[in-house]
């Protein structure tokens, strides 16, 4: 989900993915953001006092969980994303944006795409959805580290 610039949590029991690249593959994709329903607690939003989603970009889907608005659907399209999928796309939320996307193991750190083999593999399924290549493909080169212990 929109690339994050903050230190990725790493998950050595499963390994990680690196890719060198020239520039972050997500600010010309948001694939992602169009591709998952992106749904979370309710206090995270700003119905909650320590919320920070903006709660009018959200929609019930329990009394506990809110979605992002767009994303609860056949084809979902967050409605905070701006821009063209697979073009130039910006999240105009992004400060405030929520945990999954926030958690989603895809980084940028230091011309390197950096992810979980789970959310590359994600990844990958949300990029064939608008016929991008993944990552891997569409980069320099791959550099697989198996740090499985
Ligand atoms: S689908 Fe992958 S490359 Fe595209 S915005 Fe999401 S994490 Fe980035
Ligand atoms: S809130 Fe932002 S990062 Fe999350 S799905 Fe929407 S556009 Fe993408």
């Amino acid at each position: 989900m929109i690339l994050r610039a903050v230190a990725y949590p790493a998950h050595p029991q499963k390994g990680i993915i690196r890719t060198v690249a020239r520039e972050n593959p997500c600010l010309a994709c948001g694939a992602c953001c169009a591709f998952f329903r992106v749904s979370f607690y309710w206090g995270e939003t700003t119905d909650s006092p320590e919320g920070t989603v903006p709660a009018h970009l959200t929609e019930n889907i329990t009394p506990f969980v809110r979605a992002m608005k767009g994303t609860d659907r056949k084809q979902p399209h967050c409605v905070a994303l701006e821009g063209d999928v697979g073009q130039t796309v910006r999240c105009h939320i992004y400060e405030n944006r929520p945990s999954p996307c926030r958690d989603f193991a895809v980084d940028f750190v230091d011309g390197q795409v950096v992810a979980s083999p789970e959310d590359h593999e994600r990844c990958s399924r949300a990029r064939a959805r608008y016929n991008l290549l993944p990552i891997e493909v569409d980069t320099m080169k791959t550099i697989i580290e198996n740090k499985r212990r």
